[in-house]
């Protein structure tokens, strides 16, 4: 069974001679050292494959060496002027050099052989096509010679440029094999079939479920890379179902897994949680192509397994989910070695906000709540409106139409008392440091209630954001809590 719908994202080139496409004068250069040194060097990998599906590459060549890699290197940066010194990787035998911008890496070609107990294989040198076999896909086992009397000839041992044509991800051996040696081809499998829109061969895919436990032995941060990869593609929620499928994304974030299933009781079912998050997900990514808004999508409804009570006369409750999702996020991020700062907290504003603007837009609109929600999200509250509207993934024609229209009218009060009040990275006008000076007090517990009395009434409404009000309530204040006023 193919479950994967494909659809064309790529044309193909449809060229065997590759000549006139190596248009980058790197490739120039690589071929008269070639020439000078006697030896054959070959570009391969992601950028052949990315040439031929006329993608975008992200500025990086491998290119293969019959001989030393770190050598050939060298005299590449030499000729090229490249005055940023190259950097040596000794114990995998690569060398990399920055060319105007590309990162041009360059390996020996070499010949691998694993142990169960690591991914790391045992290297020693050899052919370009024992090369070429290593290699994780036949997409991406493709070389273009760069050797003078050979340049521009396409070497494709394994028929990637037909499994380009199907879009399909295929293993150049047997894949049992070529997952146990390296389970993060199994990522790397999801990884590229969803960034390509391919389908994974169902021989490959059947490997793949077989050796799901051995991402154990993979580390964390490479899981990680691949699954970011997965959550910037175009349609995200297709490489969360393949890794679902594949039994791998139980093992990878099991607290996502946790999502999936509908309960009944009383003939009420609730949503899927599993289903309608990858639906936001995938209306997040069609808006945007920010790394950490798809996590906050990914996780702003992670804490409903948790939190789900079923109340007789009222249905499915999730209370307090947003809170409790909050405080899970540093915990999931410090899991996949997400970065612990700024991102995250981001994130955490997220899940915590995410129900703000429905609730304001069902309970009626105030004054005084725009501007709580307005000094709580600050500058991200054009992305909370992203994620809100994306979070509307209802079949039901007329509440979709009720919560659109309830959200617009949400928008231009944001607006509005934006204009009125200027809340978006607000500063409370009555200083900590004022207020200490005024009643001649240290920083202390006191200070701080003051500082939230004066913020309080002005988000409330109470007094106006202006200094002379907030001065006054100031001193009130200051007496409640017995202070008496040492400067005027
Ligand atoms: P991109 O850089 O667009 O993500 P890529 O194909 O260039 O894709 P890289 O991770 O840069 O991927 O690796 C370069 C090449 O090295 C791959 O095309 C593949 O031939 C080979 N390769 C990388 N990782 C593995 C692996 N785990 N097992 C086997 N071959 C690999
Ligand atoms: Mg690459």
């Amino acid at each position: 069974m193919i479950p994967y719908f494909c659809k064309t994202f790529f044309t193909i080139l449809p060229f065997h001679h590759l000549k006139t496409h190596l248009t980058n004068p790197i490739f120039d250069i690589i071929s008269q050292v070639a020439d000078s040194r006697g030896v054959q060097a070959f570009v391969v990998g992601g950028f052949v494959r990315d040439l031929l599906l006329k993608r975008d590459n992200k500025k990086d060549i491998d290119v293969v060496v019959l001989g030393s890699g770190i050598d050939f290197a060298l005299e590449v940066a030499e000729k090229s002027g490249s005055e940023i010194p190259v950097k040596f990787f000794k114990n995998f035998g690569t060398a990399m050099l920055n060319y105007h911008g590309w990162e041009v890496e360059f390996v020996g070609a070499r010949k691998e052989s694993y142990r169960s107990s690591s991914r790391k294989p045992i290297v020693e040198n050899g052919t370009l096509e024992e090369d070429q076999n290593r290699r994780d896909f036949t997409i991406n086992a493709m070389a273009i010679n760069l050797t003078r009397d050979h340049y521009g000839e396409f070497l494709d041992p394994f028929d990637g440029q037909r499994d380009l044509n199907n879009k399909v991800i295929r293993t150049p051996l047997d894949p049992n094999i070529t997952f146990s040696d390296d389970p993060l081809r199994m990522m790397r499998a999801i990884r590229f079939a969803t960034q390509l829109n391919f389908i994974i061969e169902p021989v490959c895919f059947e490997a793949i479920k077989k050796n799901a436990d051995r991402i154990s032995i993979v580390s964390e941060e490479r899981v990680t890379d691949e699954l970011n990869l997965i959550i910037q593609a175009k349609l995200p929620s297709r490489g969360f179902r393949m890794l679902d499928d594949a039994g791998l994304l139980n093992l990878i974030f099991p607290s996502f897994c946790e999502l999936k299933g509908v309960d009944t009781i009383e003939g009420k079912g609730h949503k899927d949680n599993f289903n309608h998050t990858l639906a936001v997900l995938d209306n997040v990514a069609a808006q945007t192509d920010d790394l950490w808004l798809r996590w906050a999508a990914i996780l702003h409804d992670i804490a409903k397994p948790q939190t789900k009570k079923f109340i007789q006369g009222t249905g499915w409750t999730f209370h307090a989910h947003e809170f409790k999702g909050a405080k899970m996020v540093p915990r999931i991020f410090r899991d996949f070695r997400l970065p612990l700062n700024e991102k995250m907290r981001y994130v955490q504003k997220m899940v915590l906000l995410h129900l703000r603007p429905i609730a304001l837009a069902e309970e009626g609109v105030t004054d005084s709540a725009i501007r709580r929600l307005l000094f709580e999200a600050g500058d991200d509250i054009d992305d909370l409106m992203l994620l809100c509207t994306a979070d509307i993934t209802s079949k039901n024609p007329v509440k979709v139409k009720r919560f659109i229209g309830n959200f617009e009218l949400v928008r231009e009060k944001l607006k509005e008392i934006e204009e009125k009040d200027k809340i978006r990275n607000w500063q409370p006008p009555i200083s900590g440091e004022l207020i200490m000076q005024t009643f001649g007090i240290r920083p202390s517990k006191q200070v701080g209630i003051i500082k939230d009395a004066i913020t309080e009434a002005i988000l409330e409404g109470d007094i106006p954001n202006e200094f002379e009000a907030a001065y006054q309530l100031m001193v009130k204040e200051g007496e409640k809590l017995g202070l008496k006023k040492k400067i005027s």
